[in-house]
């Protein structure tokens, strides 16, 4: 993951400090700054957040050109000796790098018989060293012979003490953005840091590499030939929306869920009709699907599997949700009658792009469901949808969510209709109950969030809590469990409810916590029946369920009772009170709700 930033102008740390703080996001593991001044290169690093390296910062000399980085350490401990930048023996090149080097170990070998001493364990600083052995005066032509060395993914930004004002970059498979702007000349992992600055910049391409001097940008392609990259329109950016009156942003952004869920579904709905402006299938061309794939990461894959749920109920057309990670490994058969559905909030996910490379290479159509204008996934996929959830910033996806699963109703929705599936009855009832679903999740927000700030007390010091479900409420217990597990550190497990008795019974002792999402209709009474197996052996049941339910559910412990709806939407109300009470757990536990160890937004390594 990591955040890159590189600037030359007038006083770069300014400048530099405050793109970290916005690149944050995407890792806070450690953070780095170096700028060459006196024909050398100074560099600070801190391990932790970039408000520490902010009070250090003071030591760097005046200069007009630095890099600075923010790690989500892949290679090594997130600690200072392992922080970004990396420097090269003699200390002429700095280098801060966003990606793996899947070969660095064999360079790292060979690089120390030839008398390199490596200070970190990064696979980054092979990197710093490499160059330094390739050069002889020119930094390009030291980057063409290391570039082809490397082996994996890197977004790099360089320095080098002999050019005190040029910035150095490379690019593959990871995002960089490169503009000249009245305040001075940038790089950055991600091109909505820049909007203070300019309305344009260039999107770097895999395998470009080159320069920026304070009034250019010099980009060559992997063969080494000068380039012209068209400069992409920049969105405004929310980056730093406020928290308000919310004391985090994870509870800020569960309470403007009706919002996001409001706001996509206006852009897909027209006169009581799902509308897409460029939808690549027809009546006709619909009949030739054979399967659909649905594939995410985290969070963005249960949307991926409530999805298979409702579009074969929707569509009748055979659908298989996949981990992008194992997607683009263990690749279905694919061919142009396989489209594939990508949901990324970010649209830089390494696993989900490399899983839309793919599905472009085998001819099958790529459909993103994407919240962030102008991302990498954006301007590969063969067609976009967007979701209108607006900048999420805690780690943990609430909103985002929220708006990807009102999208795939609508998607499908519009699918059911086009295959025949859906009679003009059966996608009125529904699509009333999707345009229904903000005012519902208001109104569950608001009556639920007093009961799960209590019900928080006594799941605080559970060991290990168990979600169950079956059906679309199966992904809805597994968006559970990744929450809570994700915020409060407690061990969560999610298991669809009639595999219980395969296996994960084992586990269930007195008191132990069994959170029975039990809303998608016709399974209802089977779930219980899991609820009635796992009460016999002491667990504590709590049942999700809606009011129209909330009397059979009672006979088994606590309820937490959401609205009536229409069993395919029932997994946006269900998730409320789940994303609440994790909410809730966490900050009774003191845990850094916004930004919870070891993660990051924005998962651009693989
Ligand atoms: N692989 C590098 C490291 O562990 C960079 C990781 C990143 O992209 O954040 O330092």
């Amino acid at each position: 993951m990591c955040g890159i930033i590189g600037y030359t102008g007038t006083n770069a740390v300014p400048y530099l400090i405050k793109g970290l703080e916005m690149l944050e996001y995407r890792g806070y593991d450690s953070a780095g700054i170096a700028v060459t001044a006196k024909g050398a290169i100074q560099c600070v690093k801190r391990e932790g957040r970039v408000s520490r390296l902010r009070k250090a910062v003071d030591a760097l000399p005046f200069s007009s050109t630095g890099i600075a980085h923010t790690r989500w350490a892949t290679h090594g401990k997130p600690d200072e000796t392992n922080a970004h930048p990396h420097i090269s023996k003699s200390g002429i090149f700095a280098v801060v790098h966003n990606g793996i080097i899947e070969n660095f170990s064999v360079l790292r070998t060979q690089l120390e018989k030839e008398g390199y001493a490596f200070t970190s364990q990064t696979d980054t600083e092979v990197i710093a060293h490499l160059l330094e052995k390739n050069y002889s005066g020119s930094v390009t032509d030291a980057m063409r012979e290391t570039l082809p060395l490397l082996e994996g993914s890197y977004a790099l930004g360089i320095l080098c003490s002999e050019y005190p004002e040029n910035i150095y970059f490379a690019v593959r498979s990871s995002p960089l953005t490169a503009s000249v702007t009245p305040d001075g000349a940038f790089i950055s992992s991600d091109p909505s840091v820049l909007t203070s600055y300019t309305k344009k910049a260039y999107r770097l391409k895999s395998g470009d590499f080159g320069r920026i001097t304070k009034t250019a940008v010099e980009i060559f392609s992997a063969d080494g030939k000068r380039v012209k990259r068209d400069e992409a329109e920049l969105s405004e950016s929310d980056i730093n929306a406020e928290k308000g009156e919310f004391p985090h942003y994870m509870l800020k952004e569960i309470y403007e869920q009706p919002e996001a869920v409001l706001n996509t579904c206006r852009a897909y709905i027209r006169s009581g009709e799902v509308f897409f402006n460029s939808f690549p299938f027809d009546k006709k061309s619909i009949k030739k699907i054979s399967r659909l794939y649905l594939v995410g990461c985290g969070s963005a894959y249960h949307a991926a599997l409530t999805g298979k749920y409702v579009f074969e109920l929707l569509t009748d057309i055979p659908c298989e949700a996949a981990f992008a990670s194992e997607f683009r490994y263990s690749p279905p058969p694919l061919d142009s009658s396989t489209p594939v559905i990508l949901i990324s909030q970010s649209g830089e996910t390494a696993d989900t792009i490399a899983a839309l490379r793919l599905a472009k290479e085998k001819s099958a159509h790529t459909l993103s469901v994407l919240n962030v204008r102008g991302c990498t996934m954006e301007s590969e996929s063969d067609c976009c949808f967007f979701t209108l959830a607006g900048k999420e910033t805690a780690v943990a996806t609430t909103k985002a969510y929220s708006a990807q699963l009102s999208l795939i109703y609508l998607l499908a929705l519009h699918m059911g209709k086009l295959t025949g599936k859906l009679n003009g009855s059966e996608y009125g009832i529904i699509l009333e109950s999707v345009m229904s679903l903000p005012d519902r999740i208001r109104s569950a927000t608001g009556v639920l969030d007093a009961q799960m700030r209590n019900l928080a007390k006594s799941i605080k010091d559970a060991g290990n809590v168990f979600f169950i479900g079956r059906g679309t409420d199966y992904p809805a217990a597994m968006e559970a469990a990744l929450k809570l597990k994700e915020v409060s550190y407690i061990k969560s497990d999610a298991v669809a409810a009639g595999e219980l008795k395969h296996g994960s019974i084992s586990l269930i002792e007195k008191d132990t916590p069994v959170i029975a999402l039990c809303c998608g209709g016709k399974t209802f009474f089977k779930t219980l029946s899991n609820v009635r197996e796992v009460i016999s052996r002491g667990a504590r049941v709590i049942c999700v369920t809606d009011s129209s339910h909330k009397k059979e559910c009672s006979a088994f412990g606590e309820v937490i009772t959401v609205p009536v709806s229409h069993p395919v939407t029932a997994p946006s109300l269900e998730i409320i009170p789940m994303q609440l009470l994790s909410y809730y757990t966490a900050l009774l536990k003191g845990c850094d709700i916004d930004k919870p160890r070891n993660l990051a937004k924005s998962v651009t390594v693989e």
